[in-house]
């Protein structure tokens, strides 16, 4: 097989892997980078020129694998787009909202090649998306003389609605993409389904490899803990602020919280959300009957949430009485509904802000992670700084693997060879030393973007 990183491989950024096998050409993914803007943020497409991609296959809806699929397909116009049903309907979901984000920043950055992708082009790329149900094998055809057909099939793999390991049969071996991986079950989705079969080459998600904190964390202690410190912050006044990712963490935290709510953890106060975070979940409980769930009968529109009153978001209902707010971006990006409320919540002691997801160093969130009370932090750069006196708290519901259970998940795939994926330096550098002294017999590879990597079969 040959292998080649056209984005993301020793970072978490614009995923995008070539994969070559028996003559079939694969793409895995084609996501943005979260934390660049303009060319910067796309993969390198450049490295298809020439070459016939017979297939893209779309692990999940998160951005930083989605987000470029319409720019992909300009170098790869013949390539049939392969994702799960649940991932047809968030797609263009997600892909819309790109647009509209990228035209915004066109205006307040003058970043002319903004957007990469129109509304138009998202319908037009939607009507070649194929979805598939999980566990179903479905051949890809190869289109070059010498080519033989692979055969692909999803499996769950936890993570979010709709996320897949792809499962790549050829003549010569088996290929495992973990894409992003959950062994364990959260609020809603369900932990992940692996291969029973030995795979030869394991393509291995890194996200928190570096990260001992995470490490057996209990869902069910964090969720406690969540609750405890909810209920102290409504008893002095206050209002919590809980920046979520839209696609997934949004819809985990609201039936999460909800639940805590019912079963009396928490005070009754009002839970608010808002923006793309409500659309996705509607999609979230228009599949509930047909994704893997631990309860198929919760609707998310049927709780007791309300949506943010419409009007400038750093007043209103929501901070005058006690409430918890779910909003996106987790990361507190710029001019989104998280960054709004988190500015004017910053300099009152009485709320607090709880970070459940990842938070990138370069994010405001991060700044505001790590500041102490009394520091005077710049949300954005253009802004005026904040001080920060309300409670800031972080919390582990992980939507990823963490690094024992990656290892674990090594053991039970018994692979030849296994590539280190979508994991900053110290997380890929972790895993390759706990899986060469643990499994030495393994090849490991942490394959450099840009690079062909030509692979003999993993199992000769
Ligand atoms: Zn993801
Ligand atoms: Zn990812």
């Amino acid at each position: 097989m040959k292998f080649t990183v056209l984005g993301g491989g020793n970072e978490i950024g614009a995923n995008a892997y070539l994969l070559e096998m028996d003559g079939t050409v694969m793409m895995l993914d084609a996501g943005v980078h979260p934390r660049r803007i303009g060319y910067e943020s796309l993969p390198d497409f450049s490295r298809i020129d020439g070459r016939f991609v017979d297939a893209l296959l779309l692990s999940h809806c998160h951005l930083d694998h989605l987000g470029a699929l319409p720019v992909a397909l300009r170098s790869a116009p013949h390539a049939r787009v392969f994702m799960t049903r649940p991932s047809y309907d968030l797609a263009p979901e997600m892909l819309h909202s790109t647009v509209t984000v990228m035209e915004r920043q066109r205006l307040e950055k003058g970043i002319r090649e903004y957007p990469f992708y129109t509304h138009e082009d998202v319908e037009m790329v939607s009507y070649c998306f194929q979805g598939m149900g999980y566990e179903r094998d479905f051949p890809i055809c190869g289109t070059t003389s010498n080519a033989a057909d692979v055969s692909c099939s999803f499996l769950d793999a936890g993570h979010i609605l709709g996320a897949a390991g792809i499962l790549l049969k050829g003549e010569r071996e088996t290929v495992f993409y973990t894409g992003d991986t959950s062994r364990a079950d959260q609020e809603i989705i369900k932990g992940a389904v692996y291969p029973d079969d030995p795979v030869d080459t394991l393509i291995l998600e890194s996200t928190l490899g570096a990260n001992v904190e995470a490490e057996g964390k209990r869902r069910s202690d964090e969720a406690r803990n969540l609750a405890r410190r909810i209920t102290r912050v409504v008893e002095r006044g206050g209002s919590v602020l809980i920046p979520a990712f839209a696609l997934g963490r949004t819809q985990e935290m609201l039936a999460t919280l909800h639940r805590l709510r019912a079963e009396g953890r928490m005070p009754d106060v009002e839970i608010f959300t808002a923006g793309l975070g409500r659309a996705v979940s509607h999609i979230y409980d228009r599949t509930a009957r047909h994704s893997r769930r631990r309860d198929p009968d919760l609707k998310i529109d049927r709780l007791d949430i309300r949506a943010l009153p419409p009007g400038d978001p750093a007043q209103g209902l929501h901070l005058k009485q006690p409430s918890v707010i779910v909003v996106s971006s987790g990361m507190m990006e710029a001019r989104t509904l998280s960054h709004r409320i988190a500015r004017a919540m910053l300099p009152d002691r009485r709320h607090a802000i709880f970070f459940v997801g990842y938070v990138d160093p370069n994010a405001p969130g991060y700044r505001v992670l790590n500041a102490r009370p009394g520091d005077r932090i710049l949300l954005d750069p253009e802004g005026e700084p904040v001080e920060v006196q309300c409670e800031v708290e972080r919390f582990h519901f992980s939507a990823h693997a963490d690094r024992q259970q990656l290892l674990r998940l090594v053991e039970e795939v018994t692979p030849s060879r296994v590539i280190l994926v979508h994991g900053d330096a110290g997380a890929i550098q972790w895993m390759a030393e706990a899986i060469r002294d643990q499994q030495p017999w393994i090849e490991v590879l942490t394959p450099e973007p840009g690079v062909e990597y030509d692979l003999p079969p993993a199992n000769a």
